[in-house]
């Protein structure tokens, strides 16, 4: 069953009229605020769940990082739409003002040169930064932030769910949308080696650099964006304040999974002293670097290998969703969670 967004109000004195849910028992447990718990969570009767999240606030990789007086993405720098379900939902955020398109100059990399890559995508960006979107999917949510699941184990026909600080949430039904490494960690009681073994996520190291100078193409016009390309060290670079909205000289760098797994352990101010240095050698301009924040779980190895479903059935009533199983990213994302509700409801 799934619930309009309009509806929910709505559909609260329904869901206790007729469902009368226990009160020590949680109906559905969802683990993580990303965007596959938010989205679950917004279709499903309010009473009906309660979600844990480690973090403060939600969006999980949808993250943005204040820096004295201002702020950068440093997950995902964009999203793109093509289903239509999640095109509602981006009308509905857009019409909220919490997302905006991004228009870009794009680049990418050709035999390590920057040259021009200039497309016609439409891509979309937080306003005023990407956790903008997950405090938007959050309005209607209830979640119980700063609580980290440490195990879940079976009871029964139910569950237990036990935080790191001891607490326990018994749980007819749980939803666990952590990245695959760590939702490994957590159901390591049950038969998830068919999962466990096919998808694998990669890391990212993020650094954000100052510089009041253009970045251009070595036929010096102008880019607000860079793919990787053929880069061994670039993955994806963007310019803030090329995004609407934002006035800032900082400059998002991620790194390519690959020189990222080399350099794995580094110390941050290392890695952003090291990206400062290659993004100054490549563009020919002055770079500051400002800090680095590694992703050890950014996103899949092989988004191909996703199915379109994003959920996977790991028992009766236990259930895991998210990006590494419909695309790895933001759309993906929200897909499985879309699809979760529908399948525990
Ligand atoms: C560097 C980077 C760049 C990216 N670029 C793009 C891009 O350009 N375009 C795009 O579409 N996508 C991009 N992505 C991918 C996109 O961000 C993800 O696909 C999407 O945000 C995943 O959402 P999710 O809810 O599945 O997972 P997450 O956002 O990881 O949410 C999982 C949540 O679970 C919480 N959690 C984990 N363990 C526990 C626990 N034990 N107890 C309680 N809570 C827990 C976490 O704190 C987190 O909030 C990027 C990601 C990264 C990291």
């Amino acid at each position: 069953m799934c619930y309009p967004d309009n509806l929910v109000g709505a559909l609260i004195l329904i869901s206790t009229e007729t469902k009368n849910y226990s009160m020590t028992h949680i109906p559905i447990a969802i683990v993580g605020a990303g965007m596959t718990g938010l989205a679950a969570a917004r279709k499903l009767p309010p009473s009906s769940y309660q979600i844990f999240e480690k973090s403060r606030g939600p969006g999980g990789r949808l993250a943005s990082k204040r820096i004295e007086q201002q702020r950068a993405d440093i997950g995902a720098q964009f999203f793109t739409v093509r289903d239509p379900r999640f095109q509602a939902l981006v009308e509905l955020a857009r019409s909220a003002g919490a997302i905006q398109s991004w228009k870009p100059r794009m680049g990418t990399f050709q035999s390590s040169i920057p040259i021009g890559s200039p497309d016609t995508q439409t891509r979309y960006v937080g306003a005023p930064y990407m956790n903008a979107l997950g405090r938007f999917l959050s309005q209607s949510v209830r979640i119980e932030s700063r609580t980290r699941i440490d195990t879940i184990r079976r009871d029964g026909s139910d569950f237990v769910l036990t935080t790191t600080t001891g607490a326990e949430y018994p749980a007819e039904q749980v939803l666990v949308t952590t990245p695959v490494d760590q939702m490994a960690d957590l159901l390591a009681q049950f038969e998830i080696a068919p999962i466990v073994t096919q998808f694998t996520m990669e890391p990212t190291w993020t650094t954000v650099v100052s510089s009041d100078q253009q970045l251009t193409t070595s036929m010096h016009e102008p880019i607000d964006a860079c793919f990787g390309g053929d880069h061994g060290v670039f993955d994806f670079i963007s310019v803030e304040r090329s995004k609407p909205g934002r006035d800032s000289d900082l400059i998002v760098v991620q790194a390519s999974p690959e020189w990222s797994k080399v350099h794995l352990e580094h110390d941050p101010s290392w890695i952003a002293q090291t990206i400062a240095t290659e993004l100054t050698n490549t563009f020919d301009i002055a770079t500051e670097p400002v800090l680095s924040h590694r992703w050890r779980y950014a996103r899949p190895t092989d988004p191909k290998m996703t199915s379109q479903k994003g959920i996977y059935q790991v028992d009766a009533g236990l259930w895991i969703a998210g990006d590494y199983l419909a695309g790895g990213r933001v759309e993906g994302a929200y897909l499985a969670g879309f699809e979760a509700a529908e399948r525990l409801s």
